[in-house]
């Protein structure tokens, strides 16, 4: 057991609640890995040393009303860069991609 970083958990929950409204070109589990390795990389990590405390930790996040708007702006950009130019096989097959 190692420590947890919440963040990766919140960010992954909002990813999925918004997507749909994200214009995204893919929805294939890798792009929605690399759009929320990009967001997480935006983000200021939450480490936590045992997972038990995670849903404390993200309910606050969730009340958070800025810290939210933060996270969910990180989000939309990272979307926006990987829906431009998404890595998965889906699109590597397809020529001129
Ligand atoms: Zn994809």
């Amino acid at each position: 057991m190692g420590v947890h970083n919440v963040m990766e958990d919140v960010v992954r929950d909002t990813l999925l609640s918004y997507k749909n409204n994200m214009n995204l070109t893919c929805h294939c589990e890798q792009c929605l890995n690399d759009i929320s390795a990009l967001a997480l990389n935006e983000l200021p990590p939450r480490y936590i040393a045992n997972s038990k405390y995670s849903p404390y930790v993200r309910a606050s996040h969730e009340a958070d009303h800025q810290g939210n708007t933060t996270i969910v702006a990180a989000i939309a950009k990272s979307a926006a860069l990987v829906s431009k130019n998404p890595r998965c096989e889906t699109f590597a097959m397809k020529p001129g991609h």
